[in-house]
């Protein structure tokens, strides 16, 4: 499938994403309840009457470019531009071919900071690519998970891409990860959901991930089963296998069980059970799954200590990033002074506070 020759300038647009509850459930086939954020990821195409492609990073100031022939046979080099070759990859699988275009890369989502900036440049690079040539929003989420888990190497589950594509205005998306089948979960609105960024990210982030990876199918294997989404808890306590693995279990079945009842503490505005469902999350996040860090325990347990704050937890693939945290609306400013106080004083970081509006998905900038 061959796109007209770009003779001007179009741009696209692809939202980061926060994750309210479901954490590292989605490469278990468990659910989610991810909202899309008003921080987005935008690509300006050009022409390029070089007959090359070019990707210009304006955050970091940088430019690749390659002969349009060798691109579907270039091999992942450990650099940003990995995530939106891997993705022209796929589209060229899928049939499409890769015009000649200049791709100027323009972010407001904080990258490594758990919100999906990886999935906001996947799929901007993806409606870049396609320049307006139909497919399906479910395959493009699906081919820029493959991006990401085949060709960078991070073996992620399907949740920041589909959430970047299917977003909505006014709700949060309850995703079945196994289904993909999704419903919208209203939200509460005398409460306003913050992210309050760490500015931190440790190194050991991204082996953990795979590990925990590993870990969840080791655990599915001694219990008989394809998935932890099929994991009863009964079952995970009683089967033998290593107690770390054992842990790990634990969290992907308890987790799995939080979102649904989150999503229904929503549905009934029950702020206090939501707040409560925040801190029970968190916990095991940090005690059973073992992917929190101390600069991110420290905002959680500074959180909820601030009048008007319901909940927090850590938020995203962890070891650094953000929280997120349930507030009375009547309280945001508050809470927002209060907490950047306190970890300016314990730590002397200034975090950036992101108010998470839900927005809607991906799509072209008219
Ligand atoms: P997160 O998705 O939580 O932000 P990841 O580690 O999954 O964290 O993805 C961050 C990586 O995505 C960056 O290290 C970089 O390689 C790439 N990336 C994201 N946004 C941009 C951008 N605007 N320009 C260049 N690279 C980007
Ligand atoms: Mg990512």
């Amino acid at each position: 499938m061959s796109a007209a020759p770009a003779e001007e300038t179009r741009t696209f647009r692809a939202p980061g994403r926060v994750n309210l509850i479901g954490e590292h459930t989605d490469y278990n086939l468990g659910f989610v309840l991810p909202i899309a954020l008003e921080l987005e990821t935008r690509i300006r195409t050009t022409p390029s009457p070089d007959g090359q492609l070019h990707i210009h990073s304006a955050a970091r100031d940088e430019t690749r470019s390659w002969p349009l022939a060798d691109v579907s046979s270039l091999r992942p080099q450990g650099h940003w531009s990995d995530y939106v070759i891997g993705v022209a990859q796929q589209l060229i699988q899928r049939g499409f071919d890769i015009p000649a275009l200049h791709l100027h890369v323009e972010s407001t989502v904080p990258e490594g900071a758990g919100l999906s900036s990886s999935a906001a440049l996947e799929v901007a690079s993806a409606l870049a690519f396609l320049q307006g040539r139909d497919l399906d929003r479910l395959e493009i989420a699906r081919l820029c998970q493959r991006a990401e888990s085949d060709f960078v190497g991070m073996p992620c589950g399907i949740m920041d891409q589909y959430c970047s594509l299917f977003g909505q205005e006014g709700a949060a998306t309850k995703l079945d990860c196994r289904s993909l089948e999704s419903e919208a979960v209203p939200l509460p609105e005398n409460a306003a959901f913050l992210a309050v960024n760490s500015m931190v990210k440790h190194s050991l982030g991204q082996s953990a991930y795979r590990t925990r990876v590993e870990e969840c199918a080791e655990a599915s294997k001694a219990l008989g089963i394809t998935s932890l989404r099929d994991a009863k808890l009964d079952s995970v306590l009683a089967t033998p296998m290593p107690e770390t693995v054992r842990k790990r279990a634990i969290h992907i079945v308890t987790e799995n069980r939080r979102v649904e009842e989150f999503a229904a503490a929503s549905r009934a505005g029950d702020l206090a059970s939501m707040g409560h469902l925040f801190r029970r999350s968190h916990r095991s996040m940090s005690q059973d799954y073992a992917i929190s860090c101390p600069e991110i325990d420290f905002l959680v347990d500074a959180a909820v200590a601030i009048p008007g704050c319901y909940g927090a937890r850590m938020t995203g693939g962890g070891f650094g990033g953000c929280t997120v945290n349930l507030v009375a609306s009547g309280a945001v400013k508050g809470f927002s002074e209060a907490i950047r106080e306190a970890y300016r004083k314990a730590r002397g970081i200034d975090p950036q506070v992101i108010a998470c509006v839900p927005a809607r998905g991906a799509g072209e900038i008219q």
